[in-house]
C-alpha cells in the first residue's frame, strides 16, 4: 500500500481508504460477518483509513464501527466520521451528538472528525451554532486529532471555507465527470496549495463511470489497453493528482477490495504518460459531446434572484442522457425541491437574462431551462417533494439526540 502524508500534521494515510457508507447490507442492516471480513482483509493489505457518519445505515454504522475497533483493530487503522447538520437544531445539540458518537465508536479520541456535507445553508447553519470554535475546542481536548469538511456546494463557497479556518483535511467529490462541478480541480488545487490535505469522494460517481458506459468511451479505454478497466482508469487518473492524499471507496464485494487495491498498487502521483492523459481527455470529450446542455459547471452565471441552480440543473438534466440515468428525476425532485431547503428547480426562472451575460459557453441560460423543466418537472415532483418534507420533518423530531446519552434513533 502506498501512503501520503497529511500535510498540517504529517499523518500518513494510505491512498485508498475504506467508504464505510457502502458496507454489505443484508435484510436492511450491515451484514456485519461480511463487512469484518472485508475490513480485516482490507486492513492487512495495509487500508489505514476507515470513514464514516452519524447517518450511515440509520444510525448504525458508527455502533458496528465501534464493535469493530474494540476487537483489537484501534490501533491499526484512523477513523473518521462527521457531524451531522440535519440534526443539529440548537448549538447544545453540538455536543450531545459528538459524546453520542464517542460512545458508539467505542472511542476516546475521533482521528478525522468532518462537518458533514458542507453547502451554501449548511454552512451557515453551523456557523450560526458557533460550531468552528466547538471544534477548536474539541481539539484542545485532544477529543479529535484532525478537523475536516466534506463538501458539496460551489467553488466560491469551497474558496470562502477553506479560508475560514485552519483545518487538517478536506473531502469532495471529485472524478472524470467532476472536474469543474462543485470544488472541481480549481478547489482541489486551492485547497493543496493551502496545505489542507484533500480525501476524494465518488471516484466513480456512484458507479457510473463503471456501468452502462456509452459504447465511444469503451472504444476510447480499449484501444488504449484492452485489459484495463474503467474503474482502474478513473482511480488511476484522481490518484494521479499531486494534490489529492486519498480516494475514499464504498467497497461492498472482496472482488471490489481486490481490485481498488490492486489498482493503488499501480497507481501514483504523476505517473499518467501524454498518451494516458490523452485518453481521459478524449474519454471527457465524448462525454461532453453526449450532454444535451454544454454546460461545464463553472457557476459564473450564479447567483440567480429567484434561487434556481442553473448548474445543478443541467448537471442533473445532462446525467440522464450522459450516463442513462432515468433515476436523475428522482435526484432531480429531491436535491432541487427544497424538501431540505430551498427550493431551486428550473420552473423558477423568471427571465429575467441577469445570467446570460455571465456564461462563458453562450447558453441560452432560461432556454435551456425550459428544457430542462419539460423532461425532469413531471407531475409527480410536487407530491413528492411534500411527502418527503412531512418524512424529513418527522424524522427530525425523532432523531433529535438525547440529553442521557442513549442513542437516537437515527
Ligand atoms: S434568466 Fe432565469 S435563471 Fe437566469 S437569472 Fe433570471 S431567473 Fe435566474
Ligand atoms: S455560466 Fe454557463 S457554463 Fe457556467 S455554470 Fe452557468 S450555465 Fe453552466
Amino acid at each position: 500500500m502506498q501512503y501520503r502524508k497529511v500535510k498540517a500534521t504529517g499523518d500518513p494515510v494510505s491512498i485508498l481508504g475504506y467508504g464505510g457508507m457502502r458496507f454489505p447490507v443484508t435484510a436492511g442492516k450491515i451484514d456485519e460477518e461480511k463487512a469484518t471480513e472485508l475490513l480485516k482483509k482490507a486492513i492487512e493489505a495495509g487500508v489505514n483509513y476507515i470513514d464514516t457518519a452519524y447517518f450511515y445505515h440509520n444510525g448504525q454504522s458508527e455502533l458496528f464501527l465501534g464493535k469493530f475497533l474494540s476487537a483489537g483493530y484501534r490501533d491499526q487503522v484512523k477513523i473518521a466520521t462527521k457531524m451531522p447538520p440535519w440534526s443539529v437544531h440548537k448549538k447544545s445539540d453540538l455536543s450531545l451528538i459528538f459524546e453520542d458518537q464517542i460512545r458508539k465508536l467505542k472511542v476516546d479520541v475521533i482521528d478525522y472528525y468532518l462537518l458533514h456535507a458542507l453547502n451554501r445553508e449548511t454552512w451557515a447553519k453551523f456557523n450560526a451554532f458557533e460550531t468552528l470554535p466547538f471544534l477548536t475546542n474539541l481539539k484542545k481536548e485532544q477529543k479529535i486529532a484532525h478537523v475536516g469538511f466534506s463538501f458539496h456546494g460551489d467553488r466560491a463557497l469551497f474558496k470562502e471555507v477553506i479560508d475560514a479556518y485552519p483545518w487538517d483535511f478536506c473531502q469532495i467529490q471529485y472524478n472524470i465527470l467532476d472536474e469543474l462541478n462543485q470544488a472541481g480541480k480549481e478547489g482541489l488545487e486551492y485547497a493543496a496549495s493551502k496545505g489542507v490535505a484533500v480525501f476524494v469522494m465518488e471516484p466513480l460517481r456512484g458507479g457510473s463511470l463503471v456501468k452502462n458506459l456509452p459504447q465511444q468511451v469503451q472504444d476510447a479505454y480499449q484501444t488504449f489497453d484492452a485489459e484495463r478497466s474503467p474503474a482502474e482508469w478513473a482511480l488511476r487518473w484522481i490518484w494521479n493528482h499531486p494534490g489529492v492524499t486519498m480516494i475514499l471507496s464504498g467497497m461492498t464485494e472482496d472482488q471490489h477490495l481486490q481490485d481498488n487495491l490492486l489498482y493503488a498498487q499501480r497507481s501514483g502521483m504523476n505517473v499518467m504518460s501524454h498518451e494516458e492523459l490523452q485518453v481521459v481527455s478524449s474519454v471527457k470529450a465524448i462525454y461532453q459531446s453526449l450532454q444535451k446542455v454544454p454546460c461545464t459547471g463553472c457557476q459564473y452565471c450564479m447567483p440567480c434572484p429567484f434561487g434556481v441552480d442553473m448548474p445543478r440543473c443541467f448537471d442533473l438534466y445532462n446525467s440522464v442522457f450522459l450516463l442513462n440515468q432515468k433515476n436523475m428525476k428522482g435526484f432531480y425532485w429531491l436535491q432541487l425541491g427544497g424538501a431540505n431547503g430551498t427550493p431551486s428547480y428550473a420552473s423558477l426562472c423568471k427571465n429575467c437574462g441577469k445570467c446570460l451575460e455571465h456564461c462563458p459557453q453562450s447558453i441560452d441560460i432560461p432556454k435551456e431551462l425550459l428544457k430542462v423543466k419539460a423532461y425532469m418537472e413531471t407531475p409527480l415532483m410536487k407530491p413528492v417533494i411534500a411527502g418527503t418534507k412531512v418524512l424529513l420533518k418527522a424524522q427530525k423530531l425523532f432523531a433529535r439526540p438525547k440529553k442521557n446519552g442513549s442513542r437516537d434513533s437515527v
